[in-house]
Order: C-alpha cells, then structure tokens, then sequence
C-alpha cells in the first residue's frame, strides 16, 4: 500500500522505483510495468524528480520526461488506472497530481517571480520574493446517485458515449458546502429538487486534479430538463433495469452499484 509518511522527503537515489510522465501519458515496460529500477532508464538533469511516498517499503518518485526513452512505450493515464487494483490506482493518481502540480507552479501566481525547488519537508514551494505558499492543487467535485423509489436517475454529457449513463457530477463553488453544491448541480443540470443528501465515499480522480466526493440524494420534486450543452439526456432507469454504467473502479460505477445495493435492502 501507498504511505504517503510524515518525514523529509528523500532525495531521488538507486533503490527507489521511478514512474515516468511524458506529457499526461504514463511511460511503462511490458506488461503494462509502471513503476521502473533507476537503472531502467537516463536520469537526465533537467529531468524533476518529486517524492510520491512509499510502496511496499520502497521509495516512489514521479519524474516527466520531454520526450519518450528508449525501451519505453506511452499509455493514457486513464486506460493504465482501469488496468490496476484500487491501491496502484492511487499511487498513479497521486504522482500524476504531484508532477502536474509541479509543471504548473514554476512561478508564482501573485508577483510571478520564478518558484525554487521543492520543499524538503512536504509537498510546498514559497516564493522567496513574496513569501506566498503553493501547495498541490485539490478541486473537490461532487458526483451524487439520485434515487426516485426503485428508480435512478442516470444522465449522459456531451463528452460520454453514446450509450454511457453515469451520475450527476460537477465542482464545487467557492463559499459552497458539499451538499449546497449537491442541490445546485442536480438542479442545474436536470431541473430537479433532492432531499435527504448524505455522504458515501470520496476518491482522488487526477484528470487533472479533482477530489470526488460521492453522495446519495431523494427525488423531491420537479420534471427532469436536461441544460442545454452540459447533459444530451437523463432518464430514471429501474434499479433492474440499468444501461451501460462507467467502470467499476471510479467513484461514479461504485456510486451506483452501492445505492443499487442499499436501495434493495430497503426493500426486503
Ligand atoms: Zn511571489
């Protein structure tokens, strides 16, 4: 398992395992291997390695690349995290967070003079003109399981496929708690009114930085009228009778199949 730990972070050294970015593309070696020996591939200078924590006792650190080594072929991120158990899951979704977090802050955002290193400590960098701090950035996202008496409401986005139902998702707004934005979203995107929300489950999704954090909600009232450009349709389905549902290793299917379950066990 991942330890994220508490101490100094290492400098990159021998005995440590490697992921490699190039662009958002995960580098691996056959069979889908992601975590790589130092001595699998050229550490170049220019090349920043940032400390991901610890795997099985072994040191991680995430580098990006400029172009693709030898010996190395690309996979998206996406389909590499579908390929992986729940653990592998969050170790890659972490150091992608990281080295995107890194690419991103190589100024500051307030005076723009050039970030320094890393923080040895954690995972920080202060602006040595204007003192600001510029920690990972976190976006939390609520995605919400709608549940009207043995229905649920699935909906589809512009982006999905054709025949890809999932729940209602969006970010949270500055000033907004979760469930404030669980009300506003849902009303947003499909004109209705939920009662009763409570919090299931959370997972880091790093496309490129969301926490997601997943609830179920009650029908209360109103007509479902998808808004234009964000949601194509939205139907309720019977818990019996569901369409093609994302992948059960994001937020979104557990999301479903979870309040398929408990919606079930109400009723025995
Ligand atoms: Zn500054």
């Amino acid at each position: 398992m991942l330890d994220i730990g508490t101490q100094t972070h290492p400098l990159p050294h021998q005995d440590a395992l490697y992921i490699l970015l190039h662009r958002n593309q995960v580098l691996i070696e056959s069979d889908n291997q992601f975590l790589i020996p130092f001595t699998h591939f050229q550490p170049n200078a220019k090349m920043s390695a940032i400390y991901c924590g610890q795997w099985h006792g072994q040191d991680i650190f995430v580098c990006r690349f400029e172009s693709i080594p030898k010996g190395f072929t690309e996979i998206g991120l996406r389909d590499l995290l579908f390929l992986q158990d729940e653990s592998h899951y969050l170790l890659l979704s972490r150091a992608h967070q990281l080295s995107t977090w890194d690419r991103d802050h190589q100024f500051c955002g307030r005076c723009g003079t050039a970030m320094p290193d890393k923080h040895a400590k954690e995972h920080a960098k202060m602006c040595v003109s204007c003192n600001l701090r510029h920690y990972p950035r976190i976006s939390p996202c609520i995605i919400v399981s709608i549940r009207k008496g043995d229905q649920i409401l699935l909906a589809r986005g512009p982006q999905a496929p054709k025949d890809r139902f999932s729940n209602i998702a969006g970010f949270v707004e500055a000033g907004e708690t979760l469930e404030q934005a669980v009300a506003r979203e849902v009303k947003e995107e499909v004109g209705l009114d939920v009662t009763n929300i409570r919090y299931v489950d959370s997972q880091p999704w790093s496309f490129p930085h969301q926490l997601m954090v997943g609830f179920y909600a009650d029908y209360q009232s109103g007509e479902i009228t998808p808004a234009p450009g964000e949601i194509e349709e939205a139907h309720w389905y019977h818990i019996d009778d569901l369409p093609n549902i994302p992948n059960n290793a994001t937020i979104s299917g557990q999301l479903i199949l979870r309040h398929i379950a408990h919606i079930k066990s109400l009723a025995v």
